[in-house]
């Protein structure tokens, strides 16, 4: 037979993914592991939200919908958006997809061409990496260490620009590191990607989970010329609790929504119309479900930060926003633990698992080989097993 895709068959799982199955899998066969894995919230998804989905059921609002989304969850994505980052923008310029995951690869589709370059600053998410080569890009990372609080520079960014160079993908707050850029950080970044003629995608799936008192400040809020050149992603996944119903927007110029639009067309043919009717009740609703989970997020990230720091040979610096944190795990490479060589991350994760049944997900895929992410978006008891595991653990 020929043979599959070059493309396609090039393209890694998703680690994130795997191990969340993994994890699953092994509490399904009854072992009694603690997962730190996906970062998906524990919590349920608010009831009002859920009775706006029984509503749309009952009403029989179970066809397609205009391939981009509905006009009334463009409105509350805008009215949202207005709020929330002080940005203008009309439903015309909203684009509803099936998750903020796919919101990227749709964005990546409107701006890259074969052989198109990618900035991509390291620590990143997985999936950033993957989906650039899946539409034919060249992705082109730039490097942040931990001494830099994980956070590129506007020197760094105009190194890497070169004449192929198409666009940015900036994910503010970070996944995996949790890092916030601060309005002059971004300011001097927003100043190169005009300069340079550059697009950027936004992706600030994260901007409701800040802590310390931490503002957003949206990317597209930078001025006219940042506006038109932005891609902004969001969505309801994390902060209203809705990772299942799988529903994300882009917002963009008129000119980039209407070419998503077209391919959304051709491709999903619509947003689920049940999870459209439920996210305009996420948005348009009372928002103290909001406030209630970032507050117990922000009690989750100080225990976990005390305890890895309190112990010796791990460390991790003080995230912001997002609910990851990053732990450092230079000093445990070549370490033999419960019988087990540590020489990567990967090792490192593998034999917690294996030995401490706690999942954790290895930062060789993020562009930070020798880290190790945890989600904290799990209970605070299940926090502190973990931890009592690592610590056990540890002393291998
Ligand atoms: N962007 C980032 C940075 C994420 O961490 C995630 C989580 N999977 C997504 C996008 C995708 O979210 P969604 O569930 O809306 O696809
Ligand atoms: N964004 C989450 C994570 O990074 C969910 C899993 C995924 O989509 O990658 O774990």
């Amino acid at each position: 037979m020929k043979e599959l895709a070059q493309i396609a068959s090039a393209v890694q799982a998703s680690s994130t993914m795997a191990i969340d199955s993994l994890a699953k899998q092994m509490k399904a066969d009854g072992i009694d592991v603690v997962g730190f894995g996906a970062g998906e919230p524990d919590f349920n998804t608010p009831d009002h939200i859920k009775a706006a989905a029984d509503k749309a059921i009952a009403d029989n609002v179970t066809r397609y919908t205009p391939a981009s989304g509905t006009v009334a969850l463009k409105e509350a994505v805008c009215k949202r958006m207005q709020e929330d980052c002080g940005l203008t923008y009309k439903p015309s310029q909203v684009v509803i997809s099936s998750g903020a995951k796919h919101c990227v690869y749709i964005a990546l589709r409107a701006l890259v061409d074969p052989g198109d370059e990618v900035i991509l600053p390291a620590p990143f998410w997985v999936s950033y990496l993957e989906l650039i080569k899946m539409v034919g890009g060249k992705p082109v990372v730039v490097t942040a260490g931990e001494a830099a609080g994980f956070k590129m520079t506007a020197e760094q960014l105009a190194a890497a620009i070169t004449p192929r160079t198409k666009a940015l993908i900036l994910n503010n707050p970070s996944n995996p590191t949790g890092m916030v850029y601060s309005k002059e950080e971004l300011e001097a970044i927003a100043k190169v990607c005009v300069e340079k003629d550059i697009y950027v995608i936004s992706d600030e799936i994260y901007y409701g989970l800040l802590y310390d008192g931490v503002k957003s400040v949206s990317f597209a809020s930078l001025g006219d010329e940042v506006k038109e050149r932005t891609i902004l992603i969001n969505g309801v996944s994390k902060s209203y609790a809705m990772t299942g119903w799988r529903i994300g927007y882009l917002l963009s110029s008129e000119k980039i929504a209407k070419v998503m639009a077209n391919f959304l067309s051709h491709s999903t043919g619509s947003p689920s119309s049940v999870s459209q009717a439920a996210s305009v009740a996420a948005l348009t609703g009372p928002q103290d479900c909001v406030e209630e989970m970032r507050q117990a997020f922000e009690a989750r990230r100080n225990y976990i930060v005390e305890r890895v720091n309190a112990m010796d040979g791990v460390s991790c610096i003080k995230p912001e926003g997002a609910f990851y944190i990053m732990m450092n795990i230079e000093k445990q490479l070549g370490r033999t633990i419960h019988g087990e060589t540590i020489s990567s991350s990967d090792d490192f994760s593998a034999a917690l698992l294996k030995h401490g049944l706690v999942a954790t997900v290895p930062c060789s895929g993020f562009g930070a080989p020798n880290f190790v992410r945890w989600s904290y978006a799990t209970s605070m008891d299940n926090i502190k097993t973990g931890m009592d595991r690592l610590e056990e653990f540890l002393k291998g």
